[in-house]
């Protein structure tokens, strides 16, 4: 089973990247205009063409596809899909809009930080045609069919292109990357502040206002349904600051960002109740992504 049901009309769908479930998900809102929150890695869509079908939607019936930012995690499938998808309408921020149709400069900037090697792995985004690609600001409403409506909320911090969605009837909010990362096998939060513009006070002012949403389950990317949300903001303030100001001991020491990373890694290990050599490569990458971003950051505000 790829699907799971974690709302009234809502489902998880595990995109399985790179092998491994648990780690990035999409949601599936099937109202009368099915929506598909956040697509995967361009690697990824057969695996979400696969989970519709297992809810019984064929990609004719996808009217809206958002991606809650351009990172290639939630919007590297985007192009492929739409392929199939010929009802289907992109929704974005207006930031985001411009990689969408023309994804090479990010290309660049993600091989820059993963490597030719990952990013093959990931699959690279094609371009969207701009005619299906609308932009969406703050507090915009999706009506998607039968009374059932998405509210838009601009999230940025970890990204500036990233929104996140609030369907107010089900009182469920999609947090995007807003919040933390908690992989289901490993105990605790891995911050989630990537290259090239993670920007802390804008993560906090994000995860600020989504918690006064009166939200009762937040659908995380990385990953599910949490139903303890006042923890998962607060977790995710504390522990992007303690990491922050970690790394910026480390940096300020002269640590090599290699070095910083190996030694977060070791703490992120621990955190997780598991063994150094037992943490997974994929969470190693997201480590690593965040003990970049920050390093870009305090090398931008120096
Ligand atoms: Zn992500």
């Amino acid at each position: 089973m790829r699907t799971t049901k974690v709302g009234e009309r809502v489902y998880l769908l595990d995109t399985v990247a790179l092998g491994q479930a648990g780690t990035v998900s999409v949601y599936v809102v099937k109202g009368p205009k099915v929506t598909l929150i956040d697509c995967g890695y361009a690697s990824s869509y057969e695996t979400v063409l696969e989970g519709l079908r297992e809810l019984g939607i064929s990609p004719s019936e996808v009217r809206y596809v958002i991606p809650t930012h351009v990172h290639l995690d939630h919007a590297g499938g985007t192009g492929y899909l739409l392929k199939k998808m010929p009802r289907a309408q992109v929704f974005a921020h207006e930031k985001a809009v411009k990689h969408l149709v023309d994804p090479s400069r990010l290309i660049e900037s993600a091989t820059e930080v993963f490597g030719k090697f990952i990013m093959e792995a990931y699959g690279l985004p094609i371009p969207i045609p701009s005619g299906r690609v609308t932009a969406v600001g703050d507090e915009t409403n999706l009506e998607l069919g039968d009374g059932l409506s998405a509210t838009v909320l601009y999230a940025p911090g970890h990204a500036p292109h990233q929104i996140a969605l609030m369907v107010e009837r089900e009182k469920i909010l999609f947090t995007a990357d807003s919040v933390g990362i908690v992989y289901p096998n490993l105990r605790s939060m891995i911050p989630t502040t990537p290259p090239p513009s993670f920007e802390p006070e804008k993560l906090l002012g994000t995860v600020g206002l989504l918690e006064q949403m009166g939200s009762k389950s937040l659908l995380v990317p990385h990953f599910g349904v949490r139903k303890d949300v006042l923890e998962v903001f607060e977790t995710t303030k504390r522990k992007t600051m303690e990491w922050l100001s970690l790394v910026k001991e480390m940096r300020d020491g002269g640590t090599a960002l290699d070095q910083a990373v190996e030694r977060m890694i070791v703490l992120a290990a621990k955190e997780g109740g598991v063994r150094t050599d037992e943490f997974p490569v994929y969470a190693k990458v997201s480590v690593r992504t965040t003990v970049m971003g920050m390093y870009q950051y305090l090398a931008r505000s120096a």
